[in-house]
């Protein structure tokens, strides 16, 4: 298990409690959007009708199945969830939206894998709240045009430039997650571990928000291990010293940076001279995944600056060099 991947893998919620905050004002850090959100959701109240349909972008684990859940309940409706990859077929969508309740929220994550011939049918639904089905095969084949109710869909996508155009436009709201701070992560920490029951050094809070990449997912995910390692170990609280000695044992650095990310800079320091180096030849050299390097290490690296992008590929910077104590070359 990697305490760093894309994926939540159920450990958020279980029947006796819940990490996910329920309301925007538990909703720690994106004020942007929040303010935004806020705004959008109130005037569609006063106009009693549903919200406009929303697309959210950012790395994963920051928080966009987390503010769907939020819309919908904001807006006092029901969440329909599913995936991209999940919708095979046009009819597998058309039966989860005429499924649906006036007003409703339906979240679709990965939205950018999507089917073509799905998202065609998801045209209209947006734009008009129908759908074009045909009935028939051949010459007796005929279109019939069926009324949905209206519904918000909340779209999330660790990349916005690979939904399609026609698709991107007919979102009205389009909000970018962005990384969480020091301070905010720190937040989170803590009200974690309120959730969680387990008492905690204010210093052991910051400790695990400096190396949770940013990323609420991973800090929630670091609480737990730390926390396994204080009852096994200590008395069951998490003191800074005991967090700093279970996330050495974890393999998690400084910075938060694990041994993909350590393998990952350190192949294009020592087998491609720092860079540039294309993005698939890195997969290939250090047997990873290309799009789990670029959905879920590579943004991190670039955040801080570890790694850079060039029209011929990726460079590390002058900073990785000293961090790894090696002498930059000329
Ligand atoms: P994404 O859908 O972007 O991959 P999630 O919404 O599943 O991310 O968030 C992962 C976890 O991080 C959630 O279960 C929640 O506990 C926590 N989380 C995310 N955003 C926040 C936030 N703004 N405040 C507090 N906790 C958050």
């Amino acid at each position: 298990e990697r305490l760093i991947s894309s994926e939540s893998i159920g450990e958020e919620e279980t029947a006796e409690y819940s990490l996910r905050p329920q309301s925007l004002s538990q909703y720690i850090g994106q004020t942007k959007v929040k303010e935004n959100l806020s705004i959008f959701i109130e005037a569609a109240k006063m106009r009693k009708e549903p919200l406009d349909h929303v697309l959210l972008y950012g790395p994963p684990g920051l928080g966009k199945t987390t503010l769907s859940a939020i819309i919908a309940n904001e807006m006092g409706v029901n969440l329909r969830t599913t995936s991209g990859p999940a919708i095979e077929r046009p009819g597998d969508l058309a039966a989860i939206l005429t499924a649906l309740e006036p007003g409703d929220v339906l979240f679709i994550d990965e939205i950018h894998r999507l089917h073509r011939s799905v998202e065609e049918v998801l045209y209209p639904a947006m734009e008009d709240f129908c759908l074009d089905i045909v009935i028939g095969k051949g010459e007796t084949a005929r279109s019939v045009r069926l009324d949905l109710p209206p519904f918000t869909l909340v779209g999330a996508t660790t990349r916005a430039g690979a939904l399609s155009a026609p698709l991107r436009d007919r979102f009205g709201v389009m909000s970018r997650l962005e990384y969480y701070n020091e301070h905010e992560l720190a937040f989170i920490v803590k009200r974690a571990s309120e959730i969680l029951n387990v008492e905690m050094e204010d210093s052991a809070s910051v400790e695990l928000a400096k190396r949770s990449r940013g990323t609420p997912r991973i800090a929630n995910r670091l609480l737990k291990r730390v926390r396994d390692f204080a009852q096994v170990q200590g008395d069951g609280i998490i003191t800074h010293i005991l967090a700093d000695k279970a996330l050495k044992m974890l393999q998690v650095d400084s910075r938060g940076l694990d041994h993909i990310d350590h393998k990952l800079l350190l192949a294009i320091i020592e087998k491609f001279r720092g860079g540039p180096v294309g993005l698939d030849t890195i997969a290939a050299t250090i047997g990873e995944e290309r799009h789990t390097i670029e959905d879920v290490y590579e943004p991190y690296l670039l955040q801080i600056g570890f790694i850079q992008r060039t029209p011929r590929g990726r460079i590390v910077t002058g900073e990785v060099y000293s961090y790894f104590q090696l002498e930059v070359p000329e």
